[in-house]
């Protein structure tokens, strides 16, 4: 029995998570389970997957969540506070953590799960752009494994030779191209972008996610966290990592090799597919994932992006560039600004202008520990949320 601590429990790919490990019942075994506050998504679950441990974030969640469990008769032990996410990212018996909490409130957990030497499936990209350096370095140390949830990493990973040891020459590759949906707003008139609305955004034309992610689609953000992940996964200069938009969202991302062959991954858009192949590798299991006929595929486009309707995928290439913090201070404003976007503060066109602003406040910061990137976060965040209160709400 494999044992599995998801960390975001009850979050999109949380739920993707306990689906695909369900559809195995003799295969894996959940230790852990954890949420921020959301009792009765998680009180189901343990109900359903009776873990050793579930962590609420919130203290009044937490006694809320313990009164459940014992009405209900589950031995679960009920632990509370952000610190308690460490715990669980590290307890005995866990093989394998799902990181998959939203924003920098993952980064220490996941960090947790990878100096406990365990097998890190990575959905959290927010923890690699902040500290990837870092965590890369702390993988090696401990005898981590890092494999990406994230589609288009997971694709690039399949697709990749499997003794890929962070070489791109030795490995005959010539470029990462990373596919892009374009998200929501793809074609709106760049007139219409100030009036964009949260459930607009939110409102993405392939994927179900959570909101947070949901609107880094619709500004393109993500991708350029994306570029950032696939940099420091695969050990890749920006200059070899390339982005195409592909809105039917079926090719999950390509790897160009030097003799001219583009391993291409396709598939219908459906994250367990992703997390099924990180949590069995190197086997493949079945979870029920439907039959992907290429003979009713819709024809596939592909376009460059357009840097005029998405100036943050250039915004987050100039963090790149830049080294050292410049990638934590793009992604400390960013979260500032989603959030500010989500509660209505924000218009959807001041989120870039409020993380080009706060990244020329806080231009190419260094950072050597993980002190460092925790302390340049608060500084980037304090930045940011001023200029929040200054740009268009
Ligand atoms: P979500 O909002 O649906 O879920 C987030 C989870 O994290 C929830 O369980 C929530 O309770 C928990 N959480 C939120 N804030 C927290 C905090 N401060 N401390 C502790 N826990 C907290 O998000 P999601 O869509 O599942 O995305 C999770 C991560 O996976 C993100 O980093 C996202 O970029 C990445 N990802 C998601 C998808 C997807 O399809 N949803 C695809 C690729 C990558
Ligand atoms: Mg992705």
């Amino acid at each position: 029995m494999i044992g599995v601590s998801i960390l975001g429990a009850t979050g999109s790919i949380g739920v993707n998570t306990l689906d695909v490990i369900a559809a195995h019942p003799s295969r894996f075994r959940v230790v852990a389970l954890s949420a921020y506050r959301d009792v009765e998504g998680l009180a189901a679950q343990c109900r359903l997957h009776q873990p050793e441990l579930a962590v609420m974030v919130d203290e009044q969640a937490a006694i809320e969540l313990r009164q459940r469990l014992r009405e209900a008769g589950v031995d679960t032990e009920v632990a509370s506070g952000s610190d308690a996410l460490q715990t669980a990212a590290s307890l005995p018996g866990t093989d394998c953590v799902m990181a998959a909490i939203v924003g920098a409130a993952g980064l220490l957990p996941t960090l947790a799960a990878v100096r406990a030497g365990r097998r890190v499936l990575l959905a959290n990209k927010e923890a690699l752009v902040m500290a990837g350096n870092l965590l890369m370095h702390e993988v090696a140390r401990c005898g981590a494994q890092l494999l990406p949830i994230d589609s288009e990493h997971n694709a690039i990973l399949q697709c990749l030779p499997h003794d890929y040891a962070g070489d791109l020459d030795a490995a005959g590759v010539r470029r990462l191209i990373l596919t892009a949906s374009g998200g929501p707003l793809r074609t709106l008139a760049p007139e219409a972008m100030a009036s964009v609305t949260p459930e607009q955004a939110c409102a993405h034309p392939t994927w179900t996610m959570g909101r947070k992610i949901s609107v880094d689609s619709a500004t393109m953000m993500n991708k350029g966290l994306e570029v950032i992940e696939a940099c420091c996964l695969f050990d890749a200069p920006a200059e070899r990592v390339d982005v195409v938009v592909h809105p039917q969202s079926l090719v999950h991302s390509m790897v160009e090799y030097v003799d001219g062959s583009v391993l291409v991954h396709m598939g219908h858009p459906d994250m367990r597919t992703p997390i099924a192949h990180a949590l069995a590798w190197p086997e493949r299991i079945d979870f029920g994932a439907a039959v992907f006929d290429v003979t009713q595929s819709p024809p596939l486009e592909f376009e460059p992006p357009d840097p005029r309707r998405f100036p943050c995928l250039a915004l987050a290439m100039q963090a790149l560039s830049a080294g050292g913090g410049a990638p934590a201070v793009l992604n400390a404003a960013n979260e500032i600004a989603v959030a500010a976007f989500l509660d209505g503060r924000l218009r959807f066109d001041a989120i870039a202008p409020l993380i080009e602003q706060t990244l020329a406040e806080l231009p190419a910061p260094e950072v050597v520990s993980l002190e460092d990137v925790m302390a340049l976060d608060e500084q980037a965040r304090r930045v940011a949320g001023e200029l929040a209160g200054r740009l268009p709400g």
